[in-house]
């Protein structure tokens, strides 16, 4: 690929200000800019959060998420487009998220928040608070996500066991499941934690019997995409009582429509697509793609090719 010029699309404006990653990848030997849709053809290369038909004409799209779910692969593919993607750096980012939930619900912190809201004094019921040490986590999906998740919650004390395609072993996993056995792997977690990309494979791998598996006092959490968990479902068990709580980074609509029943539940946690945000954002994507543009001119494999 021969680069003229590289444009930052708007659209990553969701997670940071594109001219902050235009100034970080400013000294490149080409020209980077900030472009909207009009001026997309201008480029022969982008680095994006959201998918416009346009890119198509492009020779190479960088996704700033790890989750490409939203791109075309086919039609990439027919016209020859080259894909890439951010896995790789969200492991700290989840891994805190997710760890902040857990202490949230064994602490009662989500509580306390609320009653604030209220200026309300109420303290937890004698048996409701506990501590982390003990509890196991079963997280679904050993990446990167998965891997920062094992490695901030190991540090917590808590046991890690894991589900991917296969039962090799995983460091910092206890104990490993294949996917075929994710029944056996939930059913005695006191955590189980979605961190598979969303595949034909993953589409609604959590339902209403992944639910009725799971203990009635354990909690959910997806912090993967919306669309891995049937979402009614989950609403059922939360409603009837089948899980303890869960806290969800993303749902199978978003933004999450003002009527979802999720909003109101008291052990519910919902956060707003933003679990791997951190002001570093646009450093570790810029990171990727100065990789990829010395592996273009070294003719090596590129880094997180998807297409
Ligand atoms: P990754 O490629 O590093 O890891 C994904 C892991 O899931 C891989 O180990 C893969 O083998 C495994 N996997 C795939 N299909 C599976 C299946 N059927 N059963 C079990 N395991 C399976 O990707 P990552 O960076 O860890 O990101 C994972 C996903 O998390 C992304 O695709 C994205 O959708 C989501 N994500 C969400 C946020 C957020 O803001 N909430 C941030 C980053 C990523």
């Amino acid at each position: 690929i021969d680069l003229d010029r590289l444009g930052i699309h708007d659209s990553v404006d969701a997670v940071f200000p594109p001219a902050e990653l235009a100034d970080f990848l400013a000294d490149l030997p080409f020209d980077v800019g900030v472009v909207g849709d009009d001026d997309i053809e201008s480029c022969d290369a982008i680095v994006t959060l959201e998918h416009r038909d346009a890119f198509l004409d492009l020779d190479w799209v960088h996704s700033i998420q790890a989750g490409v779910d939203r791109f075309p692969f086919d039609e990439f593919d027919e016209r020859g487009v080259v894909l890439t993607n951010s896995t790789g750096i969200h492991d700290r980012t989840i891994g805190e998220t997710v760890a902040g939930y857990l202490l949230a619900f064994a602490r009662r912190l989500h509580d306390h928040v609320a009653d604030q809201g209220d200026r309300r004094w109420e303290r937890p019921a004698w048996n409701e608070a506990f501590t982390l040490p003990g509890t196991t986590a079963c997280v679904v999906g050993t990446g990167t996500l998965g891997g920062g998740v094992a490695d901030v919650l190991g540090a917590l004390g808590v046991r890690i066991t894991g589900v991917r395609r296969s039962a090799e072993p995983v460091p910092g996993f206890e104990e490993i499941y294949a996917t075929d056995d994710l029944h056996e792997a939930i059913a005695d977690a006191d955590f189980v934690i979605v961190t598979v990309p969303l595949t034909e494979d993953t589409y609604h791998l959590f339902g209403a019997e992944e639910f009725a598996t799971m203990r009635e006092d354990a909690y959910f959490v997806n912090v993967a995409r919306g669309s891995v968990v049937d979402e009614p479902a989950l609403i059922d068990a939360l409603e009837d009582d089948a899980l303890a709580g869960a806290a969800l980074d993303v749902f199978e609509t978003e933004p999450l429509p003002e009527d979802s029943p999720l909003w109101g539940m008291d052990e519910v946690i919902v956060t707003p697509h933003c679990a791997a945000y951190t002001r570093d954002y646009f450093r570790d994507v810029g990171d990727i793609v100065r990789e990829n543009v010395d592996r273009f001119d070294s003719g090596d494999e590129l880094r997180n090719r998807v297409v």
